[in-house]
């Protein structure tokens, strides 16, 4: 590995130097009003990457799997149904939390590279007419597959059932990448963590509650201790926490807020969408396939690239890491083999992806396949030249 290249793994991402050195700070005493001056600036400003006006914010010292844990165990009781698809290796994690919970969990089995079937979810929710499902898993991006769902039309889905289920969204690699919204798809949990569209280092969960969340957590009886929600609020009305916060990372997730505000959310997610746009240029030039199966479920913070039959696509990876110091993404899963992965998400430039793609060309050139060197590379050239980049024109 060299820690003078950008890793291109979809999490953890590359952290640009001032969040860095926000993180930095000497110990304060997180009992004193100065942590105030960290904890509602960070909670107001995830509210706002979420397009939130109302949710409650949390954030714990965990990663975004323990967010998927505060969602569970604060809104549900033992024995709930909770209905959920599994298409790639992060919505197969979520589901097997929530077995080992004791929910009871409809699997909808969705095949690999596809997004959440909503229709199916639709014919299932209608179906319920007793309401026993609690809750609805959505895994907004697929980080396995780099597929991405349509939220807005699983909320359809519920709506047109007229069922009140929750909306659990995992937003982890997508919040602060792609386009979210929490309040206008109804969410009532969102789960993300420091590590990816955020730019931090990993550390924590970061989740938002809509009111309707916060009802349910009065009715949920699974057990919770160290993401009980309610400790947490309790710590927030007096500035302070119910154990030690990350208050370094803390004070780094409220300078990522301020950072990707003042980019302006629309133009964060319109850089994430052209960066993408030049990898998959690039795949195309190589005469690979995504793992995606379609334009419309193609993820903008990573691809997912389908090597061809009989070739181990983790060769890659270890090859990449080995003679160029460079980090891809391995396949995980049903996938594990057949795709390698390239993260693009966070802090990255069209100027960095070029040098990833260029490594993953040279790394699959050495190990024999057919593929022409410079050609994934001339792909991405002519889209970032026709879709220029907003170049930074202040110092600040
Ligand atoms: C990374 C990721 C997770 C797991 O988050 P951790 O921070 O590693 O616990 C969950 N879901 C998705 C979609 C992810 O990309």
């Amino acid at each position: 590995m060299s820690f003078q290249n950008p890793v291109f793994i979809p999490g953890p991402t590359n952290i640009p130097e001032s969040l860095r050195k926000a993180c930095d700070m000497p110990t304060i005493d997180h009992r004193s009003p100065l942590f105030g001056q960290i904890l509602h600036p960070a909670r107001a400003g995830v509210r706002k990457v979420l397009k939130s006006d109302s949710a409650e914010v949390f954030i714990f010292p965990s990663t975004g799997t323990g967010g998927w844990e505060t969602a569970l165990t604060n809104t549900l009781s033992a024995g709930d149904k909770v209905l959920a698809a599994r298409n790639g290796m992060f919505s197969h994690r979520w589901i097997d939390m929530c077995q080992r919970h004791g929910l009871n969990v409809e699997i909808v089995e969705t095949p690999w590279g596809q997004g959440l079937p909503a229709d199916r979810y639709e014919e299932i929710l209608t179906a319920d007419t007793n309401h026993e499902i609690k809750a609805v898993l959505a895994t907004h991006n697929e980080t396995a597959t780099g597929v991405k769902s349509d939220i807005a039309a699983v909320r359809k889905a519920l709506n047109a059932a007229g069922h009140p289920a929750l909306l659990f969204v995992d937003g982890v690699s997508s919040i602060a990448s792609m386009d979210f919204r929490f309040d206008e798809w109804g969410v009532d949990v969102a789960v993300t963590g420091s590590q990816k569209g955020f730019m931090l280092p990993a550390g924590l969960a970061v989740v938002g509650f809509s009111q309707k969340a916060m009802e349910a957590t009065k009715n949920g009886t699974l057990p919770r201790t160290f993401f009980d929600v309610h400790d947490m609020a309790k710590g927030y009305a007096n500035s302070a926490y119910p154990y030690t916060p990350a208050v370094g990372l803390m004070n780094g997730l409220n300078q990522a807020c301020d950072m990707l505000l003042k980019e302006g959310l629309e133009n964060v997610f319109a850089r994430h969408t052209r960066i993408a746009e030049g990898v998959r240029a690039a795949v195309g030039a190589w005469g690979l396939e995504l793992c995606a199966a379609n334009p419309a479920v193609y993820s903008d913070t990573v691809s997912a690239i389908r090597t061809p039959d009989g070739f181990n696509a983790t060769d890659i990876v270890t090859h990449a890491a080995e003679k160029y110091g460079v980090a891809f993404g391995v396949g995980l899963g049903e996938v594990a083999g057949k795709v390698f992965r390239i993260g693009h998400l966070g802090s990255l430039t069209d100027v960095m992806a070029l040098s990833g793609i260029a490594t993953a060309e040279m790394c699959m050139v050495d190990l024999g396949l057919n593929i022409q060197l410079g050609s994934g590379v001339a792909a991405a050239q002519e889209y970032y030249r026709g879709h220029p980049a907003a170049v930074q024109k202040d110092a600040a």
